[in-house]
């Protein structure tokens, strides 16, 4: 039997969730639409990238979507990817645009993302998607923000009136996360590398999500018994073992829930993707409908 805290299946709710597009989709294509489309690019073969590509590709099949996959040389030069992200932005059969971070250094990421068409940024990138989250405003947000926050709904926390501690700041997971959480209530406290000493401010948390991959970061010490901890990082230790950022072995025994690394946001954030590309082919048959 499991005593602790209790361990959120990530995995289980992802798979859910795409069972459920899946039938969205199924209902799509029965009318004689065409299936949504996500168009996936990776330039060079870091094989990291490349297991997270062949994951989200998967995923797409299993759903019943279209992966277009543009697999590019490393040393690919950059106007050759913005060239081919211009004739993606102008495909009608194309809804999302992946560029598989990081690039190689002869890519400016800054200059790849704002070429993304932002109706088509499925991963909520484009900088005018992320001033529309900063605003409050409808737009494609971040894969896994989004993801930690449907694991937070789906086990009932509610973050309005809590405390929150975050500990990270990057563009794609904490800075994002901050606003959700905040957005949605929380008083939410964030930590990065600068921060003097992080205990202090985990220990007063309700909700401690850490997403700043150092493994072993968060020890039962620093955290509130009965608090939810939601790991967001990825660790590979030299042993080959994926591990997050928590101690998990001893955290979990004083928490009232907390999330396993694998199997805990990893497999949300690649939900979320699937659900904004179903989102940007609805968005897009919208709009056919009415032109
Ligand atoms: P990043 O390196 O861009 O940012 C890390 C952030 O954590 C920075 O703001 C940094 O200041 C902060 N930080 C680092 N060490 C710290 C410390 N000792 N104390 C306090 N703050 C510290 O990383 P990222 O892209 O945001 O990813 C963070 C982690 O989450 C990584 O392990 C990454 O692999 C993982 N990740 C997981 C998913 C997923 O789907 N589960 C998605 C994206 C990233």
């Amino acid at each position: 039997m499991e005593t602790g805290g209790r361990i959120i299946d990530g995995k289980a709710i992802a798979d859910g969730i795409k069972a459920d597009l899946a039938e969205q989709v199924r209902g799509a294509t029965a009318t004689g639409q065409r299936p949504p489309c996500l168009a996936v690019i990776l330039v060079g073969d870091d094989p990291g990238s490349s297991v997270y590509v062949r994951g989200k590709r998967q995923a797409c099949d299993a759903v019943g979507m279209r992966s277009l996959f543009h697999p590019l040389a490393s040393d690919t030069d950059e106007a050759t990817l913005l060239d081919l992200i211009a004739a993606l932005n102008a495909d009608p059969m194309v809804d999302g645009i992946l560029v598989q971070l990081p690039l190689p250094p002869q890519m400016d990421p800054r200059r790849v993302i704002f070429a993304i068409d932002p109706d088509k940024d499925v991963d909520g990138f484009h900088p005018l998607n992320f001033g529309r989250l900063a605003l409050g405003e409808p737009g494609f947000k971040p894969c896994t923000p989004l993801g930690v926050m449907r694991l937070l709904r789906t086990i009932d926390f509610d973050p309005r009136g809590r405390l929150v501690t975050l500990i990270g700041w990057s563009n794609i997971v904490g800075k994002p996360l901050s606003l959700m959480l905040t957005a949605a209530g929380a008083t939410t406290t964030v930590c990065h590398i600068e921060t003097p000493d992080i205990a202090p401010l985990c220990q007063h948390a309700e909700l401690l999500v850490v997403a700043a991959g150092h493994p072993g970061l968060i020890q039962a010490h620093m955290v509130k018994p009965g608090a939810v901890v939601i790991d967001v990082g990825i660790n590979r230790l030299p042993s080959g073992k994926l591990v997050g950022d928590v101690d998990f072995a001893n955290v979990q025994p004083i928490v009232s829930a907390i999330t396993p690394v694998p199997k805990g946001v990893g497999p949300m954030t690649v939900a979320m993707l699937i659900e904004n590309t179903w989102q940007a082919y609805s968005a897009r048959r919208q709009v056919a409908l009415v032109d």
